[in-house]
């Protein structure tokens, strides 16, 4: 993509309670981009009109919930990590007019596992709560990691075996949390805690070395990660994922280096 976008857009199902809007305009404003973020609340049965009016804008933007799979669909040139995901979150219009994605969710949860770990150790073994599209971003990061292997813990068998299928890092999969007693890192992939009290898995199920990592963020970061810092564990919530899947859709969109700290800076003030 060369021309700067028509419009930048959020397109989600409901997206009123986004912080991406807050920390992408901060970023736009500090780069003198004379451009707005905006949230688009769009209904599943509309989202197909709604994708061709941005195309005609030449819009690009960020897509979630329930929307990743039906935008790759969509697209005409995904990128490889949004193939091997199956879903796009950062979407944009090419110069010949063909819609175009890539999935940053998966460059958003290896920033925030650096962040929790450090570097990235070799031979880990990684429990994963949760089979949907957020877990299918983890399962294309964690795959690319030297010796690694998965424990993947859903409720619903087909899920949970459809992404044991498509990817070989998954050695086991159950709806048995006892599972994730042998984990070195355990990662919240389900929706479990955004109600600011119920924990995908109790703490005490964890190895005591083992680091945990949700995905969910909300004020005050979750229950699960206050849990495991008081036990002792290294542990983060999913604002910092959230951030740089936003950073690096940004610099897809205009090509220049974006202000991180700037963005994080306006994601926590909206987080707290
Ligand atoms: P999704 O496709 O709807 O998948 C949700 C998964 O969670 C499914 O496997 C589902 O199990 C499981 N689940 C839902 N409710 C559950 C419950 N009460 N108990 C146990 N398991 C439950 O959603 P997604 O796109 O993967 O997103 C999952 C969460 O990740 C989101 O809620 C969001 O908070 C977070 N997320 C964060 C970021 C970030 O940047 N920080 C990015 C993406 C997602 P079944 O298969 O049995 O239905």
């Amino acid at each position: 993509m060369t021309a700067r976008p028509g419009r930048l857009v959020l397109l989600g199902h409901p997206v009123r309670h986004s912080l991406s809007p807050r920390f992408q305009n901060a970023a736009l404003d500090v780069l003198g981009v004379p451009l707005r973020y905006e949230a688009l609340d769009v209904a599943p049965d509309a989202l197909d009109a709604c994708l061709d009016a941005l195309i005609a804008e030449r819009a690009a933007g960020n897509v979630t919930i329930p929307h990743k799979g039906r935008v790759a669909a969509r697209c005409a040139r995904r990128t490889a990590i949004a193939e091997r995901v199956g879903a796009v979150n950062t979407f944009w219009v090419d110069d010949d007019g063909a819609l175009a994605g890539d999935n940053t969710d998966v460059g958003g949860f290896e920033h925030l596992a650096r962040r929790v770990l450090g570097e990235i150790p070799a031979d880990v073994h990684v429990g994963l709560l949760g089979a949907g599209g957020a877990a299918a971003a983890v399962l294309a990061a964690i795959e690319r990691w030297s010796g690694s292997e998965v424990t993947l813990v859903n409720r619903s068998a087909a899920r949970r075996e459809a992404l044991r299928a498509r990817f070989p890092v998954v050695r086991r999969a159950t709806d048995d949390t006892s599972a994730l007693a042998g984990c070195d890192i355990v990662v919240n992939a389900t929706p479990v805690g955004l109600d600011g009290t119920a924990l995908p898995v109790p703490v005490a199920r964890l190895a005591p070395h083992a680091a945990a990592i949700d995905l969910v963020y909300r004020p005050g970061e979750t229950a699960w990660v206050r849990a495991a810092r008081e036990t002792g564990r290294r542990a983060a919530d999913g604002l910092a994922m959230l951030v740089e899947q936003g950073a690096l859709a940004l610099e897809r969109w205009l090509g220049v280096a974006a202000p991180r700290e700037v963005m994080w800076r306006a994601a926590c003030e909206g987080a707290s």
